[in-house]
């Protein structure tokens, strides 16, 4: 399959859905005996503190600042749009490293304001001294819980995006920064977000990572199987896989939206473009800063260049036999966990009435 020289060139193998970045600084309850044995060489932090604030550590902020996509799309939209930022209060929600107040303060922002609940905010307000900018203020804390020192902002800032768009929730807070500071008529960037579904031949990696259960050196290991179809796998699924259009399950307008419509239904069409076998339906999402002189944004489809976020991919029970020109119907439900609201749950049908036979696809996936 060609899908394994791109997945070798980066070096990262297809895995579970378990996010290497964490949008949310803290981790599922479950989790809660972790060891607390001191780490000396990172001066004073536990193990467990890491575990419940990942974002701690420089290791993910790495990640994301080396995912070029990323952030040289949020430098552009902002640094060639300085006569939007020129003299303005911007909120950087989620600052992280603080690189995204560094850009809109270089833009000429009057002053920024970045939250974050995780420790590398106190790097953060070192960066920004060793830069020279006396206009960041950084906060530490929840972004529900902090006080800021001024009633509203002109912008709001951020990244919050995780994988499937939706996971972990990161949405909501930032919904919850535009509805108590944003000022009437105020900027979000971005401000669009789109989450899309298209079919997949996949038939190797069914086999290595689904197939695989049902005969593990001469034993029926299958009851995992079951376990396996259930969570989505977070990897990069090469173009050449990919065998229909695409179709968008959710459009979101960050000025408009609200925190009960994330939990969401759709109905899609996807129109096969060529005679295989489809294994599995593939979701990504683009993201726009529309505000901007010239439209800027990206995906993160299989037809785009790389991005940490890669694309998530949902097995079908069985293939289906696609044959160029005919459709395959269906419906996704998205809700969030009732009982850990960083879960989704996913509830997808699927059905294709074709020359070769009819097909037909019922499941429940979680994203954990
Ligand atoms: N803006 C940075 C970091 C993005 S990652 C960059 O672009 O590189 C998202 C950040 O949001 C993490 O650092 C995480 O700790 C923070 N975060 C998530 N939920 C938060 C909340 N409710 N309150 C404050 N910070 C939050």
């Amino acid at each position: 399959m060609p899908s394994k020289k791109k997945k070798s060139k980066k070096g990262q193998g297809k895995k579970a859905a378990t996010p290497a970045v964490k949008k949310e600084a803290a981790a599922p309850a479950v989790k809660k005996e972790e060891s607390e044995k001191k780490d000396e060489s990172k001066e004073g932090l536990t193990s467990k503190d890491y575990y419940f604030d990942s974002y701690s550590h420089f290791g993910i902020h790495e990640e994301m600042l080396k995912d070029e996509v990323r952030t040289r799309t949020y430098m552009r939209s902002i640094l060639e749009n300085k006569h939007l930022f020129k003299d303005k209060v911007v909120l950087d929600v989620g600052c992280g490293t603080g690189i995204l107040s560094m850009f809109a303060a270089k833009a000429g922002a009057k002053h920024v304001y970045g939250i974050d609940c995780a420790g590398i905010i106190v790097q953060a307000k070192e960066i920004v001294k060793a830069n020279g900018f006396d206009n960041i203020t950084l906060i530490q804390g929840k972004v529900e819980e902090v006080t800021l020192p001024v009633e509203k902002v002109d912008i709001i800032i951020s990244e919050w995006m995780g994988y499937f768009l939706l996971y972990e929730s990161m949405l909501d807070t930032v919904l919850y920064a535009r509805d108590k500071w944003l000022t009437p008529g105020g900027a979000l960037f971005p401000d669009k977000a789109t989450l899309k579904v298209c079919a997949i031949e996949d038939a190797e990696y069914r086999e290595d990572k689904i197939n695989f259960w049902d005969n593990v050196y001469g034993f029926d290991m299958s009851v995992i199987k079951e376990m396996a179809l259930v969570e989505p796998l977070v990897d990069v699924c090469d173009p050449k896989q990919v065998m229909s259009n695409s179709c968008n399950i959710l459009d979101i307008d960050l000025y408009t939206v609200t925190k009960e419509e994330l939990d969401f239904e759709s109905d899609f069409k996807l129109i096969f473009n060529r005679d295989d076998y489809c294994h599995a339906v593939v979701s990504y999402f683009d993201v726009t800063f529309s505000k901007t002189h010239t439209k800027i944004g990206f995906s993160t489809g299989p037809r785009a260049n790389y991005t940490h976020w890669k694309q998530t991919v949902f097995y079908l029970d069985e293939p289906c036999v696609a044959v160029v020109g005919e459709e395959v119907t269906g419906h996704i439900k998205v809700m969030r966990n009732k009982d850990n609201p960083r879960d989704i749950d996913i509830h997808m049908t699927s059905k294709h009435d074709g020359s070769n036979g009819s097909f037909a696809n019922d499941r429940h996936y979680r994203l954990r």
